[in-house]
């Protein structure tokens, strides 16, 4: 496969960082790979197991030389590490970004990056575990999944197309979407799920027998709360810069237990009936994910 970089920069070498840089090597698609991050302990595990060559942990030694950069960091610090690299970036270096949420993301690098906004191209890979870290990257994680870019007005297309050919020698299904749609549909598929697997076990841990109660989880619980299990640090960011199309959807959300509630207050039988059929069918005409995607977010 034709290279999408002959030196790529990996600024936060977790989950996500780490699979990408995982599956380009195995598409023989990258030549060196620079991992960049917080956490020495991580970056050690990265190199161990091949996802990096090199540990820079100073940004600017970090982003000599390089022609591509992937920012994978939590999300309340992508535009701080793109700003904290820019200067000793080359020119013609191409970066993008994996985070969860794109609109204050993207704005505040372009930001960041003034008059040389142009070489950023946001980006957000559908794929995911409740795992962190580099321990937890696989070369596969990406593969076949959908990968939304980003792009703005001030972004240059062929900035554009070196990040797509990027995220698609990963094995990803790129796709572009405005800033505004992007948060709007993943406030509802994502960021509110995961809001409602935290609430669920809040709501178990503090009851009054919470530890007998939970020694009795089954199916039920486990399957509904899995994504519970996911970073704090990165959640607490994603819930907070979406805020307002997260507000939005959980205002859907207590609606529709009100309307359960009320169901079940009123011994409403039709009523409850009518609701769960609904949602069944709505969820059973999900497709099916692909092999190894029970353990996505
Ligand atoms: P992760 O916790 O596995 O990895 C993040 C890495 O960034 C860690 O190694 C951490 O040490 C490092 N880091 C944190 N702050 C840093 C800083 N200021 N400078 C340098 N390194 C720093 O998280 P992840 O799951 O790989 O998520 C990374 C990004 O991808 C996030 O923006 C997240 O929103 C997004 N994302 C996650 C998923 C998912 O399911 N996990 C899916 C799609 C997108």
């Amino acid at each position: 496969m034709k290279r999408v970089a002959e030196r790529l920069l990996v600024a936060g070498v977790g989950l996500i960082g780490g699979s990408l840089a995982l599956a380009l090597r195995r598409a023989g698609a990258v030549g060196e790979v620079v991992g960049l991050g917080r956490s020495e302990q991580n970056l050690r595990v990265a190199r161990a197991r091949g996802i990096i060559d090199r540990i820079e942990r100073d940004p600017c030694r970090a982003a000599r030389g390089v022609d591509l950069v992937v920012v994978a960091v939590p999300v309340g610090a992508i535009a701080p590490v793109v700003r904290a690299l820019a200067p000793a970036l080359p020119p013609e270096a191409v970066i993008t970004d994996a985070g969860s949420v794109k609109g204050p993301v993207v704005r505040a690098v372009e930001r960041a990056l003034g008059t040389t906004a142009g070489r950023f191209c946001g980006a957000h890979p559908i794929a995911g575990t409740e795992d962190s870290g580099a321990a937890a990257a696989a070369d596969d994680l990406l593969r076949g999944e959908r990968c939304v870019l980003t792009p703005t007005r001030a972004t240059r297309p062929a900035t554009v197309r070196r990040v797509r050919a990027l995220w698609k020698a990963a094995g990803m299904r790129v796709e572009t979407m405005g800033l505004a749609e992007h948060d709007a549909i993943f406030a509802l598929v994502s960021h509110l799920p995961h809001l409602a697997a935290f609430a669920l076990v809040g709501a178990v841990a503090d009851a009054g027998r919470a530890r007998r109660a939970l020694a009795f989880a089954a199916g039920g619980f486990r399957d509904g709360t899995r994504v519970a299990a996911s970073s704090p640090e990165m959640w607490t960011d994603i819930l907070l810069a979406n805020r307002a199309q997260v507000l939005a959807a959980l205002g859907r959300f207590e609606r529709s237990c009100e309307g359960l509630r009320g169901a079940i207050a009123r011994g409403d039988r039709r009523r409850l009936l009518a609701v769960l059929a609904r949602a069944r069918g709505v969820r059973r005409r999900l497709t099916r994910p692909p092999a190894g995607a029970r353990r996505r977010s």
